[in-house]
């Protein structure tokens, strides 16, 4: 499914080496958390794999279902499959939220060579969809995640993945901000989308994001590496002991 291979990035304006040797591989239907300390290049790497500007790819892959990535245009790499839920959604003021949502999926189907979706199917796809994510019609009229709250933007998220249907979808801190009660949403929103061959990239600080949204495999991210891959029982580990012992046992090693 995907498969990043040796990648390195630095940044375009200045001569700083971020990721070092990224190397992951997710299969269908999988679940993957990534954890690590602030700075250690988490986001980084989903921003690479989204296309976004200002970084240079230096050496490496990033191969969803064997094709390149990096030689997509955003919009392209969407249409393969891709999403990405931001740590800080953007606010689009003068665009309903629903307009927005119905942009996106016709131009996903088109570049996929597909047929539009009608109003009628759209509507109530939407409609069941946001109704389970607690959205209500007001929140599908108003402009995109303006005014919405850190939990309204995150179900809003999780909306957009679920109208999109990605094959690989990357939550980056989706959980930071969110108290117990939308942090359960999100995740059972998560959770619904769980179909045996989506698979889905989980980037947290906290474990208890991961007793909602469980995890096949955990990794951790430091320096601009994956520096150990385990179990969910890594995130216990890092939840208990946090990253100094993993740190140093990995330099010392
Ligand atoms: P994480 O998500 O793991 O906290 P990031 O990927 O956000 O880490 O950042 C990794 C490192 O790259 C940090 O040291 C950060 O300051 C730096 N960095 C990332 N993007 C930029 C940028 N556009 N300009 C300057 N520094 C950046
Ligand atoms: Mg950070
Ligand atoms: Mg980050």
């Amino acid at each position: 499914m995907l498969e990043i291979k040796n990648l390195h990035v630095k940044l375009e304006e200045e001569d700083k080496q971020i990721l070092k040797g990224v190397d992951l591989k997710v299969g269908p239907g999988e679940v993957h958390a990534i954890m690590g300390p602030n700075g250690s290049g988490k986001s980084t790497t989903s921003y690479v794999m989204s296309g976004r500007d200002g970084y240079e790819v230096t050496e490496g892959e990033v191969l969803l279902d064997g094709e390149n990535l990096l030689e997509m245009e955003p919009e392209e790499r969407a249409a393969a499959g891709l999403f990405l839920a931001f740590q800080y959604p953007v606010e689009i003021p003068g665009v309903g939220n629903m307009t927005f949502l119905r942009t996106a999926v016709n131009a996903q189907r088109k570049a996929r060579g597909e047929e539009e979706m009608s109003s009628t199917e759209f509507l109530k796809e939407i409609r069941a969809k946001a109704k389970s994510l607690k959205i209500d019609s007001d929140m599908l009229k108003r402009p995109v995640n303006v005014g919405f709250s850190g939990g309204e933007k995150k179900r809003n998220e999780i909306l957009q993945m679920a109208m999109l249907e990605p094959k690989l979808c990357i939550l980056d801190e989706t959980d930071s901000g969110l108290d117990v009660d939308a942090m359960k949403l999100v995740s059972d929103g998560v959770n619904a989308l769980r179909d045996g061959k989506r698979s889905f990239i989980v980037i947290t600080h906290y474990q208890r994001l991961l007793d909602h949204i469980k995890p096949d495999v955990v990794h951790i991210m430091s320096n601009g590496r994956i520096i150990k891959t385990g179990g969910p029982e890594l995130a216990l580990e890092v939840e208990h002991n946090g990253y100094a012992d993993l740190l140093a046992e990995v330099e010392g090693a």
